[in-house]
């Protein structure tokens, strides 16, 4: 099979497995795990913060820097297609007691202009915003990138408004690889960043919370209160340290993949997709002029030993990643080429 449905499929390295075999470790709720310490330094060095929190995944780290922002009855801004409003089980609701205020955007990259009109104060009748988060990359606008100087200015007016900001970076090295930015660059005007190790950096488990001192010690308590407080977890941090020393310099051949994949698929006839909108390793496309609905698409992919997903009836994403290389990907378009060519039953 080729897997093209998320970069989350991605398995540890022969070098990952080593290191986790032979970690130091120590029981981390007590804070004596040597690598998951070496770790939390390492990603708040690397993302110019204070601190950093090892944490299971990337919802989990989500929700606890939701909970540090704010408190209950308040409002979150986000984008309208947000991982924190549509996949992660209404955890703002459930853990937070807040409730997300979605803004549209095409792209998924939010402007202050679009964010300033929705910033609710306190008074008698609306509940007031907590948090302003964006998204980047931007995972179901097909992984777009915010321009720095947007999260720039997104995050200076929300500071002189007293609003904290933080960003779903679960992407962030992906963001940063595109662009010729820093992780560093992209963190620095916002409170929080979480990003995923386990994604297209490649480690089998673990995301990471960056922020000050004071927030982390605070998400810290949070994470335990989510159940997550880990022992020896030094072994997943491990692999965690290879995906942050390898896995970023791996992320560019994703992208050209994804690139070059989005422009092959762009001349069949039917499917509608904008390859010059494909900046990192996602790409979703639309069926619809094919005659097939997208689940019907995927599973006569899935025939054919491609496996994509859609996202609804029209399009479907697919994902590039290391364990997909161009022979694979051009394996994958003769498939995707053949479910063009044959009508829906
Ligand atoms: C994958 C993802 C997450 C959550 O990560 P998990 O480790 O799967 O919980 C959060 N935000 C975005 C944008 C993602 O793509």
């Amino acid at each position: 099979m080729i897997d093209l449905r998320s970069d989350t499929v991605t398995k540890p390295t022969p070098a990952m497995r080593q290191a986790m075999a032979n970690a130091e470790v120590g029981d981390d709720v007590y804070g004596e795990d040597p690598t998951v310490n070496e770790l939390e330094r390492r990603a708040a060095q690397l993302t110019g913060k204070e601190a950093a929190l090892f944490v299971p995944t990337g919802t989990m780290g989500n929700t606890i820097a939701i909970k540090m922002h704010t408190s209950h009855g308040q409002e979150v801004i986000c984008e309208s297609r947000a991982h924190i409003l549509d996949w992660e089980l209404a955890m703002m609701a459930w853990f937070a007691g807040c409730v997300a205020r979605p803004i549209s955007a095409g792209d998924g990259i939010l402007s202050w202009e679009q964010i300033r009109a929705q910033v609710r104060p306190v008074g008698p009748h609306a509940a007031p915003t907590g948090l302003i988060e964006i998204e980047n990359s931007h995972n179901m606008a097909g992984g777009t990138v915010y321009p720095l100087a947007t999260v720039q200015e997104i995050a200076h007016e929300a500071h002189k408004l007293g609003l904290p900001v933080h960003m779903d970076g679960a992407r962030l090295f992906n963001a940063a690889a595109a662009s010729g930015h820093s992780v560093a660059d992209f963190a620095a005007p916002v409170d929080s960043v979480m990003f995923c190790l386990s994604k297209g950096l490649g480690a089998p488990a673990g995301s990471m919370l960056v922020g000050t001192h004071e927030r982390i010690g605070h998400g810290r308590l949070l994470r335990k209160r989510l159940g997550g407080g880990l022992r020896q977890a030094g072994i997943l941090a491990a692999a965690g340290m290879l995906a942050l020393e390898e896995g970023p310099a791996r992320l560019a051949a994703d992208h050209a993949n994804a690139r070059w994949l989005a422009g092959q698929i762009a001349g069949l006839p039917g499917i509608a997709i904008d390859p010059s909108r494909v900046h990192t390793n996602i790409a979703i496309f639309d069926v619809t002029g094919t005659g097939w609905s997208a689940p019907d698409f995927s599973d006569a992919l899935r025939a054919r030993g491609v496996i994509m997903n859609a996202l609804n009836d029209r399009d479907i994403r697919l994902v590039t990643h290391y364990d997909v290389d161009r022979g694979s990907c051009a394996a994958a378009f003769e498939a995707i080429r053949e479910v063009c060519q044959v009508r829906p039953q």
